[in-house]
């Protein structure tokens, strides 16, 4: 099967009088190298359905489709979404293995099929939104590989005690393990971004909670990190009704109260909700 080249973007854009959106995060993959070396990372065989979010003019899509069982694709632009199942059948006799879904992926709520693997260049100014939201609504996805921006990658795979580390790291960290992947070239995306990007690896395990527990863990973890620099005892004062309250709570949760949210695991945030 022949991938998107630089050339066939081009046209495509073209002819689809796309001018290249920067609100959602429009840069298009054209190196068929890059594309199938993501959807090898993310592990795709024959027996998956895999799940694209914003499949574009369907540079990562057309190599899913090589190796998936089916691909499901939401793509919030209509142009692009009417356009790929057209791109896909020109390019391979494996098309009719591919749904293609116009909606944000933000408010998504089902999909015609459980996907088992993630494959995406995600929307920039979304990426962890998205990320979070699929999730959270999609307990079939297995594992997957995520494009992101450099900065929010590393984000996403940081580790208590670092500067990278906060709310997506944790949030993430409720649903999966989450690693680097290695980096991306900008020289291999039209238009050319203004950043660098990285993929982010996940493996879904087993939540330390059930979703009670889940919504508590992340209210408490937006509050140690909406003031990073604040101890927990502080942080978390307006939750408990004060710091001599807070403080003992995190003490009964085995925690030092003079600690900051950045030297806290999934694990200890969840020991704080469970006490009340
Ligand atoms: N996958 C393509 C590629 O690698 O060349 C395009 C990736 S581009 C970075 C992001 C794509 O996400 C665009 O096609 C854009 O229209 C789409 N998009 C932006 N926001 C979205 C949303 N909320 N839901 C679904 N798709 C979205």
């Amino acid at each position: 099967m022949s991938l998107l080249g630089a050339g066939e973007i081009r046209e495509l854009a073209a002819k689809l009088d796309l001018k290249p959106s920067k609100s959602l995060g429009q840069n298009f993959v054209h190196d068929a190298n890059v594309c199938r070396k993501i959807v090898r990372t993310a592990g795709v065989t024959s027996t998956d359905i895999a799940l694209e979010i914003g499949p574009g003019l369907g540079s990562l899509t057309l190599a899913m489709l090589e190796e998936a069982r089916s691909v499901i694709a939401v793509e919030i632009d209509a142009r692009l979404a009417n356009q790929l199942p057209i791109t896909a059948t020109a390019h391979t006799d494996r098309a009719h293995l591919l749904t293609v879904i116009n909606e944000d992926a933000l408010t998504l709520k089902t999909l015609p099929a459980d996907p088992t693997v993630l494959v995406a260049n995600l929307p920039y100014n979304v990426s962890v939104p998205v990320f979070l939201h699929l999730l959270e609504i999609l307990p079939s996805l297995r594992s997957g590989v995520v494009m992101v921006q450099a900065e929010v990658a590393d984000r996403l795979a940081a580790k208590p005690n670092s500067k990278e580390y906060g709310i997506p790291s944790l949030k993430a960290a409720w649903w999966a393990d989450v690693t680097g992947a290695g980096s991306v070239s900008r020289n291999i995306f039209w238009p050319q971004p203004n950043v660098d990007s990285k993929l982010v690896a996940f493996t879904r395990r087993a939540t330390p909670g059930d979703d009670e527990l889940r919504k508590k863990v992340f209210a408490i973890i937006d509050l140690a990190f909406a003031q990073r620099r604040k101890m927990l005892r502080s942080a978390l004062s307006s939750m408990y009704g004060g710091s001599a309250a807070a403080e003992a709570i995190l003490t009964q949760a085995g925690i030092d109260p003079t600690l900051r949210g950045e030297s806290l695991d999934i694990h200890s945030f969840c020991a704080i909700a469970k006490l009340g």
